[in-house]
Formats: C-alpha cells, sequence, structure tokens
C-alpha cells in the first residue's frame, strides 16, 4: 500500500505535479467549435464515450448550425441524426428543448451561468462546468465524471461516493488555479494506467502514494471492495 501523503492537500498537489509530468498536453477530447457545439457535444457524452459523440457530431454540426436548427427539428429527426450515441431518444429530446430554450431566453446564446446553464434540458451541473470551463473560461467547480469519481476514492482525496458531494471535497483540496486542469489529468489517467477493472498499479506513477495500491492493500477504495 502507498502512503498517502498529509495533509490531503499535499497529496492533491502532488497527484497533479506527477499527472502534469505525465501528461503534459491532457485536455478535453471532445471536438467542437464553438459553444453551442460545446454543449451538445457535452449533452450526447454522457454515458456514451467521447470518441463515438466526436464521429456522431462531424456531420450533425454540419447540419445544425443554430439553436433555431434545432429547435425547429422533430425529436424523431435528432433521435436519427445521432444515432449510435447512448440513449439518443431522450438525448433528441433534449436537443431540442435546449434550441427551443436558447432561442426563447438567451437570443440562440449559450448562456454563461451555472443555473441558467443546468436550466437547459439534460443539462446537470457536470455539463454545466465543462461548458463553463471550456466554453466562457469560467472555472467554477471541479468537474467529476467516472474516472475522476474512481480515481479521486482511490487515492484517497475523497471519500464521498456520489458526484454532487466529492466535488466539494475536491474543491477543498485541489488547488484552486488546478481545478480544470485536475479533470483532465485524472481522466487520461484513468484511461491509460488506473481503468475501473484493469488498475495497472505496477506501472503505475502515483503507486507509492496510494492507498489503494495493489501490492499491499487489499482493498479497492473506489469501490469498497476487495481487488
Ligand atoms: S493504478 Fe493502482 S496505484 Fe495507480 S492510482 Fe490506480 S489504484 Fe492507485
Amino acid at each position: 500500500m502507498g502512503t498517502p501523503l498529509e495533509p490531503r492537500s499535499a497529496q492533491a498537489e502532488e497527484v497533479v505535479e506527477r499527472l502534469e509530468a505525465e501528461y503534459p498536453d491532457s485536455t478535453i477530447s471532445l471536438r467542437f467549435s464553438n459553444r453551442l457545439e460545446l454543449l451538445v457535444a457535452v449533452v450526447l457524452s454522457a454515458q456514451c464515450t467521447d470518441e463515438r459523440v466526436n464521429e456522431v457530431t462531424e456531420q450533425l454540426f454540419e447540419k445544425y448550425q443554430t439553436a433555431q436548427d434545432y429547435a425547429a427539428a422533430t425529436e424523431e429527426q435528432l433521435a436519427e441524426d445521432i444515432y449510435g450515441i447512448t440513449f439518443h431518444n431522450n438525448k433528441g429530446g433534449y436537443l431540442k428543448g435546449i434550441g427551443e430554450l436558447l432561442v426563447a431566453e438567451h437570443d440562440g446564446e449559450v448562456p454563461d451561468t451555472m443555473s441558467a446553464l443546468t436550466d437547459l434540458p439534460g443539462v446537470g451541473r457536470k455539463t454545466a462546468n465543462v461548458v463553463l470551463q471550456h466554453g466562457h473560461d469560467i472555472v467554477e467547480g471541479i468537474v467529476v465524471d467516472t474516472h475522476v469519481q474512481r480515481l479521486s476514492r482511490r487515492l484517497g482525496l475523497a471519500e464521498a461516493e456520489r458526484p454532487a458531494t466529492i466535488e466539494p471535497e475536491l474543491q477543498e483540496v485541489v488547488p484552486r488555479d488546478k481545478w480544470q486542469q485536475f479533470t483532465h489529468l485524472l481522466i487520461d489517467h484513468g484511461r491509460a494506467v488506473c481503468g475501473a477493472r484493469s488498475a495497472d498499479c505496477d506501472g503505475c506513477e502515483l503507486a507509492d502514494i496510494c492507498p489503494s495500491e495493489k501490492g499491499d492493500s487489499a482493498v479497492d477504495l473506489a469501490s469498497g471492495e476487495p481487488w
């Protein structure tokens, strides 16, 4: 078992420093060229891979270029145009609803506040945080996706189980100027080394400070279950 640094903020800083060295180009992997495309891509990415979203949006963004375009389409047409995305029927409805609300209340623009964003259909705090960070350069919170959720618990940075309660725990210990990058670093490390079912602790640069490290720890702190 690795020995985490104390206090927890020192652990967070060390994790960020090591992962920045490992993944110097870490950033969002969804493709977009404006705020509306970003919003749509993030909504589509819920429980779906970024690769699949990027495949589908390549054509989607040629066909739908404004909020009005989404508002004017039928849900069925939108669902067909995003076929291949998880829950495409529901998400087709979200895209139409988003288009309608943007047109009705925001002059067709993507708003820049957490409350206005989370009023949009299919948009929760995680999606809103991504849009604020990458669309408006506003870093108001930490995006907690499934990788961040798992790795934060494994590394002893958070004890809560749900993203909504993990986020404030992380905000306490991750340096504020690293909030945005923290997410991308943990996602990259989760994909490359510390997978849900395939943690490669032997090849991990965090092994000596990770309390879940398999060599000695019998327990995966993300699940609380034996490895
Ligand atoms: S791969 Fe193992 S040592 Fe590395 S962060 Fe994940 S659980 Fe910890």
